[in-house]
């Protein structure tokens, strides 16, 4: 939409918003809510896939970045860290690059796939690589702040988690009302909570009359909440949810509970089968992306859904961040001489 200014602008009178500090926006948000008919057809509900891989940077961190960011300008801020599993750091990077401020970046050694170390390093920012795992990259983080002029822009930063919850507007704005269930991975569960605040802001104010049900869903081998204690070597083929302590730990338990809904894991071996199965109907998002669509087809088969409502997938990064998934599935294509009718014997024509 060429109208469309980004979400501070969309959503300003809901963002806390000074209305003299500088907007640093790359116009993220107002992104595609797209009809899944498989789903729809294999779940028996009305199934839509919100694609956040279609922001900025490819993932709905830019959601939150652009707040942190235009209040950490507006406070004078001349730098910003994060620790990331990678999409952070290449929102964090754009959006500092946007505003002219150094971005420091913390990411787990060898554990970040190269689209988004690429993002991080074409918008400049410092990338430190750290031998541990997220959970302690984000610990070091933390401990930046105090003693040097920098802001730390992880979903810690309430500004993060504020623009996050434009994400439910949007729902609501699109479907006229509130989905019956709302699905979502899970890592440092700051969406969820962004989400949860978001639905109950619009029901609050009369927007909408309904709130849905909020299921959360955890990689099985990062599932802390599931399991409900810390876990200290989390694994997952889904890099973007490979979290073991989640910051937003307490607000994901609420939101699941206040709800009605829950917090529930799936396996990686599920994961990979719903990101082949929402690419055979044109949408490419990553691992993590995938995991509520594992976690709807797991609450359908439990029977935890009723058939005819409303559920919404938050596909929340793109999958061209880590096309090596998507390569190693898949049959190698044929080489053959540049002659029209060797192709069409390939083809089988
Ligand atoms: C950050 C991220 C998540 C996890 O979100 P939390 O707010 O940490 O729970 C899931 N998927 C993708 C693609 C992400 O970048």
């Amino acid at each position: 939409m060429g109208s469309w200014k980004g979400i501070i602008e969309h959503y300003r009178s809901r963002l806390e918003m000074d209305d003299d500090s500088p907007v640093v926006s790359l116009g993220e948000g107002n992104t595609p809510m797209i009809f899944s008919e498989r789903l729809s057809e294999r779940t028996g509900l009305e199934v839509y896939l919100k694609f956040e891989g279609m922001n900025p940077t490819g993932s709905f961190k830019d959601r939150g970045m652009t707040v942190a960011i235009t209040k950490a300008v507006a406070r004078g801020a001349k730098a910003v860290v994060c620790a990331s599993t990678g999409n952070t750091s290449a929102s964090a990077a754009a959006y500092s690059a946007k505003a002219g401020i150094l971005c420091v970046v913390l990411i787990p050694a060898g554990n970040v796939a190269s689209g988004k170390l690429a993002q991080a390093l074409v918008h400049g920012a410092k990338v430190v690589e750290v031998r541990g795992n997220f959970d302690q990259a984000f610990e070091i983080t933390l401990k930046l702040e105090g003693p040097y002029p920098i802001v730390v822009v992880n979903s810690t930063n309430p500004h993060r988690l504020l623009g996050q919850k434009t994400g439910a507007f949007e729902v609501c704005d699109g479907l006229g009302r509130a989905p019956d269930y709302h699905i979502i991975p899970v890592g440092n569960a700051g969406n969820i909570t962004s989400y949860w605040r978001g639905y109950r802001e619009y029901h609050a104010d009369g927007v909408t009359q309904n709130l849905p049900q909020m299921f959360g869903f955890q990689a099985a081998g990062a599932a802390p909440i599931v399991l409900g204690h810390p876990v200290d070597q989390p694994k997952t083929i889904a890099t973007a949810i490979r979290i073991g302590h989640p910051a937003s730990w307490d607000n994901a338990l609420a939101a699941a509970k206040d709800s009605g809904g829950e917090i529930r894991a799936v396996t990686d071996k599920k994961i990979l089968e719903a990101y082949r199965l929402i690419a055979s109907e044109g949408i490419f998002a990553e691992l993590a992306s995938s995991a509520p669509v594992a976690g709807l087809l797991q609450l359908a088969a439990d029977g935890r859904v009723a058939k005819g409502k409303t559920a919404v997938c938050i596909c929340t990064g793109h999958g061209l961040k880590d096309p090596s998934w998507a390569i190693s599935g898949a049959p190698k294509p044929v080489q053959v001489d540049a002659q029209m009718d060797v192709v069409a014997q390939a083809l089988g024509f």
